[in-house]
């Protein structure tokens, strides 16, 4: 594959299949091609995909997953607690073979891996869910690429700054669709923290 090839993982990323019977207490919303293909396409220009073993917390239908395994990481391991998203995430990643999908918590997870991903839930449907997520983010990796509600920004800034030996940080836009009953528009943008940080 010629590198760089962001626009062509927005492509394949749009055809991804989404969430099956989803859940709003999971915060279950998968980031949009725009954003996941930038998310992934930084991190390998920073050298932290081609040939890692990479680790996506939270991979609900495989996004993120597929964005490290198409910029060929050398394993990817997606954890997520819904089994209801098997069929779907063994679909959406099914190309790939250098790949293992644990089915469980989050906070059940050790181990170490190159480069962490991790867009979990923001914990604004059920209070405190994003913690066991950051604890994990920063103890499994030596890389964070972290994608959390903007409204959040000042705490998880003030945890980097105690976890990274460096990091850095931007406003960028996740649009999403409308697919549970509080939601009032087709599509929205929520504003979130995309966070890059070396421990
Ligand atoms: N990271 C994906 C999905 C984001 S939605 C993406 O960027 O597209 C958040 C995901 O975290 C959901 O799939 C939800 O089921 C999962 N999740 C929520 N709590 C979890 C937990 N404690 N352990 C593992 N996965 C969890």
């Amino acid at each position: 594959m010629s590198f760089p090839a962001k626009k062509d993982l927005e492509i394949q990323l749009s055809k991804l299949s989404s969430f099956h019977n989803p859940k709003n207490s999971l915060e279950q919303y998968s980031t949009d091609p725009v954003l996941a293909a930038y998310v992934i396409n930084l991190a390998f220009q920073r050298g932290d995909i081609q040939g890692k073993n990479v680790i996506d917390l939270g991979t609900g239908t495989g996004t993120l997953s597929y964005g490290a395994l198409y910029f060929e990481c050398k394993e990817l391991t997606a954890v997520e607690v819904d089994e209801d998203q098997r069929s779907v995430l063994e679909k959406n990643l099914e190309k790939f073979s250098n790949k293992k999908l644990i089915f469980g918590n989050v906070a059940s997870i050790s181990g170490t891996w190159d480069t962490v991903l991790c867009n979990g839930p923001f914990g604004s449907v059920v209070k405190d869910a994003d913690l066991p997520f950051l604890e994990k983010a920063f103890s499994l990796g030596k890389v964070v690429y972290l994608i959390h509600n903007w409204k959040a920004k000042d705490f998880i800034v003030s945890y980097a700054s105690r976890r990274c030996t460096e990091f850095s940080y931007e406003r960028r836009t996740l649009n999403i669709p409308r697919i549970y009953g509080h939601h009032e528009k087709d599509r929205m943008n929520i504003d979130v923290l995309f966070l890059v940080g070396r421990i």
